[in-house]
């Protein structure tokens, strides 16, 4: 950026107050600087309402705006959760299913928490992976992806458009989204997981795995078969496991938990004891390590295997797999 170009935007910042509308003027207008074009720019603003948090008072969801780390463009809307707004229950595979917490109303966050941008289809849940704005510092934050993640994303900007059919992304990807579009910004924060996995990227595996979680349970509460989705997710999150993603003992009980149910529910028993049987012998040996150290806390571990244990003891209701 030249001199020259730092002086409009620190101008527009004066002018406009707002990060976002100086993105955007500068992406509708370049680095001109032009009074009519400010007050049209606002006026829209206000037209639109998108003040930022100008929201509904139920609204348990609050919006920022984040730019694409791919292909650059600004103001995407990325909703995040009001805090204490939404209570959930997670379903056998811990993915939650939302109520609202009075004086919010319920709503699936599962359809609103993927950021797509309309124009790459670079998509994720998680806010980070955007370039995002500090207030506080008057400077934008990068994505938290290495720049090969990015290079290879921006190499594969036509796969992704293949995996989505729509003629226009930005409203197909508009609130409020059904559940197959739900499903397909899903399957984009894949394909993203997918390639960082091509360049070992830590918690790759794991977060296909729990994408592919999200799309199963919105396809079974829309009345679906599950399975294909659940297959996924079992393949990717065994992977995880043999790669030693995590690096935190009580998320790899819970990921050893989520093998031993997907192994049972896709009627796949032997597995199913395998992982079962990591969790046993973990558990021993942490009690055994107990003994000599009471620091070592086998309660963790325990509560896992446990709750494997109970659905292997109640692999035959015919509801199990409903909630
Ligand atoms: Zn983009």
């Amino acid at each position: 950026m030249g001199l020259d170009d730092k002086l409009v935007r620190k101008k527009l910042e004066v002018l406009l107050k707002d990060e976002a509308l100086v993105e955007k003027y500068l992406r509708v207008f370049g680095p001109r600087l032009d009074m009519n074009n400010i007050t049209k720019l606002k006026q829209d603003q206000l037209k639109s309402g998108q003040g930022g948090s100008t929201g509904e008072k139920d609204d348990p969801t609050y919006q920022i705006k984040v730019k694409c780390p791919i292909c650059s463009q600004a103001d995407i809307i990325c909703y995040e959760i009001k805090a204490k707004s939404l209570a959930s229950a997670p379903d056998r595979f811990l993915v939650p299913r939302y109520s609202g917490v009075k004086p919010f109303r319920t709503i699936n966050y599962s359809l609103f928490s993927v950021t797509v941008c309309p124009s790459c289809l670079f998509a994720s849940p998680d806010k980070k992976d955007f370039i995002t704005f500090s207030v506080q510092v008057r400077a934008e934050n990068k994505s938290q992806l290495s720049p090969f993640v990015l290079e290879e994303l921006r190499k594969r900007v036509d796969e992704r458009k293949k995996l989505v059919t729509a003629a226009d992304f930005t409203q197909y990807f508009a609130h409020p989204r059904s559940a197959d579009v739900g499903i397909s910004s899903y399957r984009l924060a894949i394909h993203r997981a997918l390639v960082e996995a091509t360049l070992e990227t830590p918690l790759a595996w794991y977060k296909a795995g729990m994408y592919s979680l999200k799309i199963a349970l919105l396809t079974r509460d829309a009345g679906r078969d599950d399975t294909p989705f659940l297959k996924d997710a079992v393949n990717y999150l065994a992977k995880s496991f043999r790669n030693s993603e995590l690096k935190n003992p009580e998320l790899e009980y819970q990921l050893l938990y989520l093998l031993a149910a997907l192994f049972l529910r896709l009627e796949d028993q032997t597995q199913c004891q395998n992982y079962l049987g990591v969790l046993e012998k973990w558990r021993s040996e942490q009690e055994k390590a107990a003994k000599d150290n009471p620091a070592v806390n086998s309660a963790h571990v325990t509560r896992w295997l446990d709750k494997a244990k109970e659905l292997w003891t109640d692999r035959e209701l015919p509801d199990l797999w409903k909630h």
